[in-house]
């Protein structure tokens, strides 16, 4: 059911409410979770969103400080779910997850008032009268899906700029990272409008449910698998999408490479979250002789990051379910371990592993580990690791290491990646100003920062004429009935390319009244001294 109220919003405008009489929050463990609930929940958005509710510039910042509030008022349940479901340290859950969503909201609080505003443009000589604006649309009723690796940051990044876009979100955290997603639906409601915002929680079931009512833009965190499958669901709507998917992410060192640093970096990437980052380095590719020097620094790194205990180190989490367990235990059979290879099932416990004499045809090199094994593949030179990598799948992040400039260049121009670090792994998805995302399987669209909000509105373009009769007059050669003369005058005015900028508009006013002034005191002058 859903009726109709009005409250004051705080622009003092009275704006109609939809309620809902009942909760909005569907959650398979309270079982009340039904088809016809989760349709309902999108249809409620849906009226809720008609009502311009969310349009309001005040509204939205008023959302994004609430959903602040949530990360600081709730950080130790958030923090302590992140630890139920995949061991992540405090530590590694505010620098990963939290505060990387807070800078997301802040950065959005600041900016909002610009980013709204309407962008003027460039005009050509055939709109000299009107005004050409590009204004920032919210798309309507969002769905945002994530994923169960980082199940706060992949999931609220996107709710951030669908928040600030304007836009009613229909938000779904990964059922796999469970604690997250319960902690999400329980508590957010008391910090953000729940009516805009509601939480659905669910699995394939529930994701597939929801994927059978029209969206205006759909937001997907996870595997390439289940992505053609959102982008299937999409295409009975034309439903705008990004997807964020993953894929295979290698990395070539060379010989003029720091190797001591290299294998630090490709091991603290690695080591993140115990392997399973979309952005993870997923396979080495090197000559023998740097594989060699690589495998010594290798096992000093480890050493050094845990203490020489990797199993006792609270900075390594663990695998998050039986089921991935399985599958990267399967991964490892009838492979050569140099380094690692230390599992325990009980705890979900994979050491982080390095597998030598890999051959590209092994069952590893087939998908994307998403876990702390680190296959090496031996190669000649930078073109053999240039033609293994466009042989595969785009990647959603490549890493080079090298100091050598023509290598830099060549993966540069001749590679192509959703991103690209040069002697690190990781550090673009925190870079400020760089937009995150795939290309090709690895995904679509990109996202973060202004990339966000940009994500989450449509860039509509205005032209706006008025009657102005000498305008009229001018255009009226559009009107029919044609003649050689005006289709000629119209073909000029079209190809012209000139640009009128109304930057200097005020300078050159002043300029032609300054010109009109001394000329007319001339003559004025002139015409005295003849009397
Ligand atoms: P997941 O199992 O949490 O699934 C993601 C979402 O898809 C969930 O909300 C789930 O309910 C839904 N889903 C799963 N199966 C479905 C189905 N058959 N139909 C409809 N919906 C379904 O996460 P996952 O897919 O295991 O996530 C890991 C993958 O995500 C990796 O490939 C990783 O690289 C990728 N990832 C990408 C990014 C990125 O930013 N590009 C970030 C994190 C993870």
């Amino acid at each position: 059911m859903i009726s109709l109220e009005s409250e004051e919003n705080m622009d003092g405008q009275f704006l109609p409410r939809v309620k809902l009489t009942q909760s909005s929050i569907i959650d398979v463990d309270d079982g009340v979770k039904t088809n016809k609930s989760i349709s309902e929940t999108v249809e409620c958005t849906r009226e809720i969103f008609k009502t311009h509710k969310t349009l309001p510039l005040s509204f939205r910042k008023e959302q994004l400080k609430g959903l602040l509030d949530f990360f600081e008022k709730e950080e130790k349940s958030i923090c302590e779910a992140l630890y139920a479901d995949l061991k992540k340290s405090h530590e590694e859950a505010l620098i990963a997850e939290i505060s990387l969503v807070k800078k997301e909201i802040r950065n959005h609080l600041n900016n909002l008032d610009d980013w709204i505003k309407p962008e003027k443009v460039k005009k050509s000589i055939a709109n000299f009268f009107d005004d050409l604006l590009i204004t920032s649309d919210p798309y309507g009723v969002v769905l945002v899906i994530g994923a169960w690796n980082y199940p706060v940051f992949v999931l609220f990044m996107p709710v951030v700029g669908a928040i600030a876009g304007g836009n009613c979100v229909v938000i779904k955290p990964s059922e796999v990272a469970e604690a997250t997603s319960s902690v999400i639906s329980r508590l957010l409601p008391k910090y953000i409008d729940n009516d805009c915002y509601p939480v659905i929680t669910g699995g394939p079931k529930e994701t597939t449910e929801l994927l059978q009512n029209r969206f205006d833009y759909i937001f997907y965190t996870g595997s390439s698998q289940v992505g053609k499958i959102i982008y299937e669901a999409a295409s009975k709507y034309l439903t705008p999408v990004t997807l964020e998917l993953g894929g295979k992410s290698p990395v070539y060192v060379d010989k003029t490479a720091n190797l001591k640093l290299t294998a630090k970096r490709i091991l603290w990437g690695k080591g993140q979250n115990g392997g399973q980052v979309c952005i993870a380095p997923d396979y080495v590719l090197c000559t023998p002789e740097v594989q060699a020097k690589l495998l010594g620094f290798m096992e000093d790194a480890i050493k050094e990051f845990y203490n020489g205990s990797v199993k006792t180190s609270k900075d390594f989490g663990r695998i998050i379910n039986q089921r991935h367990f399985d599958r990267l235990l399967k991964l490892l059979k009838n492979q050569n371990i140099a380094i690692g290879g230390h599992t325990d099932a009980a705890e979900r416990f994979i050491s982080p592993t390095i597998l030598i004499d890999v051959r590209p045809k092994d069952p590893i090199m087939q998908e994307e580990i998403f876990g702390p094994l680190l296959p090496i593949i031996n190669v000649r030179n930078a073109q053999e690791a240039i033609e293994f990598i466009n042989a595969r799948e785009k990647p959603l992040a490549l890493y080079l290491f090298t100091n050598d400039g023509n290598v830099k260049k060549d993966f540069m121009e001749k590679t192509s990646s959703g991103g690209m670090v040069i002697n690190d792994t990781i550090m673009h998805i925190v870079a400020d100003g760089l937009p995150f995302g795939g290309v090709g399987n690895s995904g679509i669209g990109a996202y973060k920062g202004k990339y966000t909000f940009d994500t989450f509105v449509h860039k509509k373009s205005v032209l706006s004429k008025s009657f102005n009769p000498l305008q009229e007059k001018i255009e009226s050669v559009k009107y029919p009935p044609m003649t050689p003369a005006s289709a000629k005058f119209i073909v000029n005015v079209a190809k012209s390319n000139i640009v009128i900028s109304t930057r200097y508009l005020t300078h050159a006013l002043m300029f032609a009244l300054g010109v009109a002034v001394t000329v007319s005191s001339y003559y004025i002058n002139k015409k005295l001294n003849e009397k």
